[in-house]
């Protein structure tokens, strides 16, 4: 009975990490297609930020989607990183680069000159000849650099601190304001915050989902705020999704706040009627 037991264990098991293999080589298969094919399976949709000082929309962030018509719906956190391995990534980044600046002037043509938060991966951060163009792309649509956040998660940042310090540096130099994404879930210490140049820190969702019940959450979100004071630097909260969350980081003086709350990503269309009725003006 036990060695039958075993053998069932072993067959879900191996099912298992043939499904997860099939599906990243489906996942690969389909994003290659997709990023050649005429027809748009990818998209951009636009996540307002707004400053909890003036209540006014501080600026956007950029995020991807991907509608397969294979695949379905594959939501970003589950294809970026397949894209990273199977280096599709720097396709990925300027796909998005490119439409983002269209955008971007777009809604500036439209009257409203946001500023816009894009996330890379490290080896977008290291690809000089990647940001080489992706800046080339801002001048020539005389967009500023300072206009633009690159958002790079903690978790990558922690995975090679010194190439990290020199590529956020390099970044900065070139105008952008860096900010840490998701910060919290990356086991950074505290020391090499210290040493990090960013600008800005992005509360990860998980801390700000259940602020209004969590007393826990509250005590970790009110610490982060402290140490972001200390070290001067701006802090966004992510994943607002209710009013009392709301009022309390404008109460601790958190800086920005962005979550369902105030809006849910949309697409650039809808972004731009949300614009003209949005209180947050
Ligand atoms: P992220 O950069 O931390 O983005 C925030 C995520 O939280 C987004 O998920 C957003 O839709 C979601 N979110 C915002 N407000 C709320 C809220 O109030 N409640 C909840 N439950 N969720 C909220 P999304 O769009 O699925 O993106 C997931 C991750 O995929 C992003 O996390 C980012 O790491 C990555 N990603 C998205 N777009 C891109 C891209 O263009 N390039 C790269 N390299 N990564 C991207
Ligand atoms: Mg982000
Ligand atoms: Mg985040
Ligand atoms: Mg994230």
């Amino acid at each position: 009975d036990a060695a039958k037991n075993e053998s069932s264990w072993l067959a879900r098991y191996s099912d298992n990490i043939e499904s997860r293999y099939l599906r990243r080589l489906d996942i690969i298969t389909e994003l290659k297609r997709a990023l050649i094919s005429e027809q748009s399976e990818l998209s951009m949709v636009y996540q307002p930020k707004i400053d909890l000082r003036s209540n006014t929309v501080k600026g956007l962030e950029a995020l991807i989607r991907w509608n397969s018509k294979e695949l379905g719906f594959v939501p970003p956190d589950e294809f970026i990183g397949i894209a990273e391995q199977a280096g599709l990534i720097e396709i990925v980044t300027e796909w998005v680069i490119n439409q983002v600046i269209v955008d971007t002037s777009t809604l500036r043509e439209a009257g409203h000159p946001v500023s816009i938060a894009i996330n890379l991966s490290t080896q977008d951060v290291e690809n000089s000849a990647l940001l080489g163009r992706f800046f080339e792309k801002l001048e020539q649509f005389e967009l500023n650099s300072s206009d633009v956040q690159i958002e790079v998660t903690e978790s990558d940042l922690v995975a090679d601190q010194n190439l990290a310090i020199q590529n956020l540096d390099a970044l900065r130099e070139r105008g952008f304001k860096v900010a840490i994404d998701d910060f919290g879930t990356g086991y950074s210490s505290l020391a090499y915050l210290k040493d990090l140049p960013v600008d800005v820190i992005k509360i990860d969702k998980s801390f700000v989902l259940n602020l209004s019940k969590s007393i826990e959450d509250q005590q970790i979100v009110n610490t982060v705020l402290k140490l972001a004071d200390s070290f001067n630097l701006e802090v966004v909260a992510e994943g607002v999704e209710d009013e009392v969350a709301l009022s309390l980081l404008s109460e601790w003086g958190c800086h920005y706040a962005q979550g369902y709350f105030i809006s849910r990503p949309l697409p650039l269309p809808d972004l731009l009627k949300w614009f003209e009725q949005t209180p947050y003006c």
